[in-house]
C-alpha cells in the first residue's frame, strides 16, 4: 500500500513569550517541523516535549529552515536576536508589534542581508491563536511574493490579510485599528463613569452599550466614502450643525454627574472648529482633516 504524505514547510521561530508559544503549537498540531529558540532557553522545553527542535542559538535556529518566523518584544529584541544570523536566502517574517518606520527599516536591513521580508501586525490575542471561529488574522505587508509561496503555513495560526507591498502598512493598519478601538474604549469609560454614582448596575448598561457601539459602527463606511469622494455632505443623516448644537448638554451632563469631561472635550473642540470654518452640512468626516497635519 502506497500513501502519499504532504510534507509540511517546516519553519523556524525565534521568540516563545506568549504568542510565540501559541504560534508554535498551531504549528506542531498541523504537522510543521518546528525548530525553535528563546532567549530564555527553558521556555523551549515544553514544546521540544511536544516535538519542536529546540535550537542552541538564533543563529543554529535560523540555519536550519528557509522561514523564519520572528514574534518578539519590540524592534530591538529583534536586532538583538538576530544580530549573528546569517539571513541570505532566508524568508524572514516579523510578527514583532512595531512603527511603521520600524517596518521598512527592518525590510530594507533585511535585503541588504539577502533575505525576503514579510512584516506582520497580529490582530489576535494567544487564545484566538489557531481558533478559525475566533476571528484572528494577521495584517501582512512588504514581499507579496513570500506571502504567496508561504500562505498556507502562515494561515494556520491565524488568518492572513495583505495591506501591500510597503512594509509598514501592516504595522500602520494594525495601529490604526488599535487607535480606533481606544476611542471606542474611551467612550465606553466616560458613558460608565456617568452612571457611576448612581444606582445604576453596570451589567445592565453594558449589554446595551455593546449594542449601540455595533449598530454605530458602519457608520465607517459612509466616512470612507465621503472621504474617496471628497463630498462630505454625502448621505449625512445627522448635521455637524445639530451635533454641535447637542454638545452642551453632554458637557453639563458630565458637569451634573461629577464626571471630568478630559475624554469628550477634545473631540467637540475639533467638531466646533469645523463647523466655525463652514462645515455645518457634514458630519463628523471634516473633522479628519483638522487631526491631519
Ligand atoms: P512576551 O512578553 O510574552 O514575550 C516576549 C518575547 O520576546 C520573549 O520570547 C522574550 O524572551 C523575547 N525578548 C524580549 N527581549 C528580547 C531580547 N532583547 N532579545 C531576545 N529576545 C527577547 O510577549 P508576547 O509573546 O505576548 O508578544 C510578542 C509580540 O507579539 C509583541 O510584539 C506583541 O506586541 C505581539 N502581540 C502580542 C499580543 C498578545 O496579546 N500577547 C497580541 C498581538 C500582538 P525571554 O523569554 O527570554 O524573555
Amino acid at each position: 500500500m502506497t500513501q502519499n504524505v504532504v510534507e509540511k514547510t517546516p519553519v523556524t521561530l525565534l521568540g516563545l513569550g506568549a504568542m510565540g508559544t501559541a504560534l508554535a503549537r498551531t504549528w506542531l498540531a498541523a504537522g510543521h517541523p518546528l525548530t525553535v529558540w528563546n532567549r530564555t532557553p527553558a521556555r523551549a522545553a515544553p514544546l521540544a516535549a511536544e516535538g519542536a527542535k529546540a535550537a542552541d542559538s538564533a543563529a543554529e535556529a535560523v540555519a536550519a529552515n528557509a522561514l523564519v518566523v520572528v514574534c518578539l518584544l519590540d524592534d530591538s529584541s529583534v536586532q538583538d536576536a538576530l544580530a549573528g544570523t546569517d539571513l541570505a536566502g532566508r524568508d524572514l517574517v516579523n510578527l514583532t508589534t512595531g512603527t511603521p518606520a520600524q517596518a521598512r527599516d527592518r525590510a530594507a536591513w533585511a535585503r541588504e542581508r539577502g533575505a525576503r521580508y514579510l512584516d506582520g501586525g497580529i490582530m489576535a490575542v494567544p487564545p484566538m491563536i489557531g481558533v478559525e471561529e475566533a476571528g484572528g488574522y494577521v495584517f501582512y505587508s512588504g514581499s507579496r511574493e513570500l506571502l504567496e509561496e508561504h500562505r498556507e503555513t502562515l494561515a494556520v495560526p491565524a488568518g492572513t490579510v495583505y495591506v501591500g507591498q510597503d512594509a509598514g502598512f501592516a504595522a500602520l493598519h494594525d495601529v490604526a485599528l488599535l487607535s480606533a478601538m481606544y476611542g471606542m474604549f474611551a467612550g465606553a469609560a466616560h458613558a460608565f463613569a456617568l452612571i457611576r454614582k448612581e444606582d445604576i448596575d453596570p451589567t445592565s448598561l453594558a449589554p446595551l452599550l455593546a449594542d449601540w457601539l455595533v449598530a454605530m459602527a458602519p457608520a465607517v463606511h459612509r466616512t470612507a466614502d465621503q472621504l474617496r469622494s471628497g463630498d462630505y455632505t454625502q448621505g449625512v443623516v445627522s448635521s455637524l450643525t445639530m451635533q454641535v448644537a447637542g454638545a452642551p448638554g453632554f458637557l453639563s451632563t458630565a458637569e451634573q454627574q461629577g464626571v471630568s469631561p478630559e475624554l469628550l472635550s477634545p473631540y467637540f473642540a475639533l467638531m466646533r472648529r469645523r463647523l466655525a470654518e463652514g462645515g455645518g452640512e457634514e458630519d463628523l468626516t471634516g473633522v479628519i482633516d483638522l487631526l491631519v497635519r
